[in-house]
């Protein structure tokens, strides 16, 4: 039967018909398959890609500040410790006025040393130990003030006068803005001491002294 044969012969060519259909139709189709990006969707997974990075790349930089900002503020916690403050950074008012010392004389005594009461407290310190602004604040003086040595008056923005007698050396100028913490000189004997100490006053406006470590203790501190 030739007819049988003929679709016979046909229904073998059937499946090599369908691979060769779509070996060839494939790539033709291709443009138009949903699935496909087109060359403005290409672009715009490109810009969004691009716009992804940019984004990690800020995030990785705002990270790394935070980083910086942490070990920056580590820094000052320990900083403001050693000078007997151990609240938030941020909040810091007054600090001692050195880190390293042993109360001396106290204010109030009267003696052979004093030509009148003693108008500050005495605290003994290595010369050349660091003195640090107590609070924020201008430098008014930096002097030789006579029994009191070198002198230097930091104003505080309240017009309290702080006092640091018989430095060694100062590191500030008159006129300054310092910061609280900020160094402002170092321990030393000029004047009338006989040895190595600060000779520290506080003087609310500038006028008569009272008892510096009341007033450190008033601002929270335990000197
Ligand atoms: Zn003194």
């Amino acid at each position: 039967m030739p007819t049988l044969l003929r679709r016979l012969a046909l229904l073998a060519l059937v499946p090599s018909a369908l691979v060769w259909t779509g070996a060839v139709l494939e790539p033709a189709t291709a443009a138009f398959e949903p699935n496909a990006p087109t060359p403005a969707a290409l672009a715009e997974e490109q810009a969004l890609d691009k716009m992804l990075a940019q984004r990690a790349a800020a995030l990785a930089a705002l990270d790394q500040r935070a980083d910086v900002r942490d070990r920056q503020l580590l820094g000052r916690q320990a900083v403001l410790a050693r000078f007997g403050y151990h609240g938030d950074p941020d909040n810091v008012r007054v600090v001692l006025p050195l880190a390293s010392y042993s109360v001396s004389a106290a204010f109030g005594l009267t003696g052979p040393l004093w030509e009148a009461e003693h108008g500050g407290q005495d605290f003994g310190a290595a010369s050349g130990e660091s003195l640090v602004a107590v609070s924020a604040g201008t430098i008014t003086e930096v002097a030789d003030a006579g029994p009191y040595g070198l002198r230097t008056i930091l104003t505080l923005d309240d017009g309290t006068e702080v006092w640091y007698c018989h430095q060694s050396s100062v590191s500030a100028v008159e006129g300054q803005r310092v910061d609280v913490a900020e160094p402002i000189g170092s321990v030393g004997s000029t004047g009338n001491s006989v040895g190595p100490h600060l000779h520290f006053e506080i003087r609310p406006d500038g006028e008569a002294p009272i008892d510096p470590m009341a007033w450190l203790r008033e601002a929270g501190l335990a000197p």
